[in-house]
């Protein structure tokens, strides 16, 4: 098949390409480089099936393919917040654009939804039917209103237009080739471990997460988009952790020296967060298949070589 993936020189776009230049398929990136990079494809650039566009989604475009994976749109919270008119046009025009195309050539359409759709959740875990709890003015709602204003426009396209449409919530995902300066959480502690900086924990840290390793989001995301359900389907780790007790499993893991110090805690901030991945499993036959323990060894290989000699040397051992 040929495949666009949007978003693609990004974190998770680029694993997916991984997994689907491997596969055999023709793919095209379309990426305009905000928080994406040219080096998480370097290794296809040679490669006949493999071509790289440097568009913005925002603006109009025609290409012919089978499948669209729109994954364009920057997912930290401090690359979205830095411009968060541009992060709301990349939502509503960029999806509105892709889905026109997907429209044009009878092209699946799978969005890469977030989370964030269901604000600060009242219910726990969350369900895809829940609605949600999100403050429509706040310093995040450029994404999580701009991703739900994006769900609305893949449901509209399929009602109105009979689009294909596979729709995603994705849960906090990790793994290497996140961005040094990347804000999150996973990203900032190890960073802050190998470097011996103090870990930040923001709040008390007594909000939860829950980490997907990114293969076993990548797995989801393909099974979704080649299965016959059109969602939204929950995509992530069950396995919920406290920001301290993953400051403390990193600290652990790469440098028992650094401090942890607590700082203020952001506005709108989610106090806890849990997929309920019921429709994964039974719809698709997905779970996760890695331990955090283990993901967390391979994201800090990952970054250590990056940062070169600047790391610390790891300490292979757990609380978690
Ligand atoms: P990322 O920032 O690494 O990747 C996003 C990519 O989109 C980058 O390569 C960026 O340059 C590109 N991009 C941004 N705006 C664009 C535009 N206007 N035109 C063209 N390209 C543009 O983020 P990621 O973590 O790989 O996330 C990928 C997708 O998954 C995003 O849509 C994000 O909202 C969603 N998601 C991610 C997570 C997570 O934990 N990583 C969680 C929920 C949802
Ligand atoms: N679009 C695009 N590529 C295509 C087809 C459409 O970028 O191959 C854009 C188009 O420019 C428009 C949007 O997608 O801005 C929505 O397209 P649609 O055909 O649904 O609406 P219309 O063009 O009729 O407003
Ligand atoms: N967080 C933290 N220290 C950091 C970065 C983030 O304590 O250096 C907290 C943040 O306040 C939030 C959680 O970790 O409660 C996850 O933050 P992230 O930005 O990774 O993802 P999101 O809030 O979008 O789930």
């Amino acid at each position: 098949m040929r495949i666009l993936v949007t978003g693609g020189a990004g974190f998770i776009g680029s694993h997916l390409i991984d997994r689907l230049m491997t596969e055999g398929h023709e793919v095209i990136c379309l990426d305009n480089f905000y928080t994406g990079h040219r080096r998480n494809l370097l290794k296809w650039f040679d490669h006949p099936y493999f071509e790289l566009i440097r568009h913005d989604i925002t603006e109009p475009i025609r290409l012919e393919v089978d499948q669209v994976y729109h994954l364009a749109c920057p997912a930290s919270p401090i690359h979205y917040q830095y411009n968060p008119v541009k992060t709301i046009k990349t939502n509503v025009m960029g999806t509105l654009n892709m889905l026109g195309l997907a429209k044009r050539v009878k092209a699946r359409f799978l969005l890469a939804s977030t989370s964030e759709v269901y604000g600060d959740p009242e219910v726990h875990p969350q369900t895809e039917d829940y609605r949600g709890n999100v403050n429509p003015i706040g310093i995040r709602s450029c994404y999580d209103e701009g991703k739900r204003v994006a769900e609305t426009l893949a449901f509209d396209y399929h009602r109105q237009n009979d689009v294909e449409i596979r729709v995603a919530r994705i849960f906090n995902t990790y793994g290497p080739r996140m961005l040094e300066n990347d804000g999150r959480v996973v990203s900032n502690f190890v960073v802050q471990a190998l470097r011996g900086q103090p870990l930040t924990v923001y709040g008390n840290g007594s909000q939860t997460r829950s980490f997907c390793f990114v293969s076993d989001l990548v797995e989801g995301l393909m099974r979704l988009m080649n299965g016959d359900h059109i969602g939204p389907v929950n995509l992530g780790n069950p396995d919920e952790y406290t920001i301290l007790q993953l400051a403390e499993a990193v600290q652990q893991m790469v440098n028992p020296d650094a401090d942890i110090k607590f700082e203020p805690l952001p506005q709108d901030d989610p106090r806890r967060r849990k997929p309920d991945i019921t429709r994964a499993r039974t719809w698709l036959g997905w779970q996760p298949a890695v331990p955090l323990t283990e993901g967390l060894t391979l994201t800090i290989e990952d970054f250590r070589s990056r940062m070169g000699d600047r790391a610390a040397t790891a300490q292979p051992t757990s609380p978690l």
